[in-house]
């Protein structure tokens, strides 16, 4: 399983912390499995990249939308590596057709995802401290991503509440009038 882990490219920290590993082993365990030393630095860590845009919002709630239904099927309560790696599994096969349609042109690795399984899994540890919460969609019926958060409490439907600018980029709409409080990544 922590080859899987990473083979879809998590870090060592996230694999040592599912696979009950030691910090050494993981990173002995990368080094072997990729063929180099893994990245520094900090994991993912901002809350807020689910609501800051309409396109992340989707790539956010397909993702866990996949945890949720797996874990309920499974009565698994908590997140361990084999509901990481099956639900990213289902979710890269879906995001690469949803890319394919929009003639994304960037090569199909799991790094060209917008979505990278370590933000994935920073994500789930989001939804299951209750700081993301799924909404469903009155009008369309879709079941998205919303924040519940002192810096931010957003709720709006990434396929209903967007407008397409000149690019072809979807954007929310009217977002201060939805209490939008959004912080620059930079800020945190
Ligand atoms: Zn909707």
């Amino acid at each position: 399983m922590a080859e899987r882990l990473i083979q879809l490219g998590a870090r060592p920290p996230i694999v040592s912390q599912l696979c009950h590993l030691t910090r050494k082993q993981s990173i002995e365990f990368f080094k072997a499995v990729q063929g180099q030393s893994p990245k520094q630095g900090m994991l993912p860590h901002d809350h807020q990249w689910a609501i800051r845009s309409a396109f992340n919002n989707i790539h956010a709630s397909l993702f866990l939308n996949m945890i949720e239904d797996i874990r309920y099927r499974l009565y698994t309560p908590s997140l361990n590596a084999t509901l990481l790696v099956t639900a990213y599994e289902i979710y890269s096969n879906v995001a690469s057709r949803i890319l394919a349609n929009r003639q994304y042109t960037q090569p199909r690795s799991s790094q060209h995802y917008p979505l990278d399984i370590n933000r994935a899994w920073y994500l789930a540890s989001l939804l299951s401290a209750g700081d993301l919460v799924f909404i469903l969609c009155e009008r369309c019926r879709a079941r998205y991503l919303g924040m519940i958060h002192p810096d931010a409490t957003f709720s709006q439907c990434p396929i209903c509440d967007v407008w397409t600018d000149r690019s072809g980029r979807r954007r929310w709409v009217s977002a201060k009038s939805k209490k939008l409080t959004l912080n620059k990544p930079s800020a945190r």
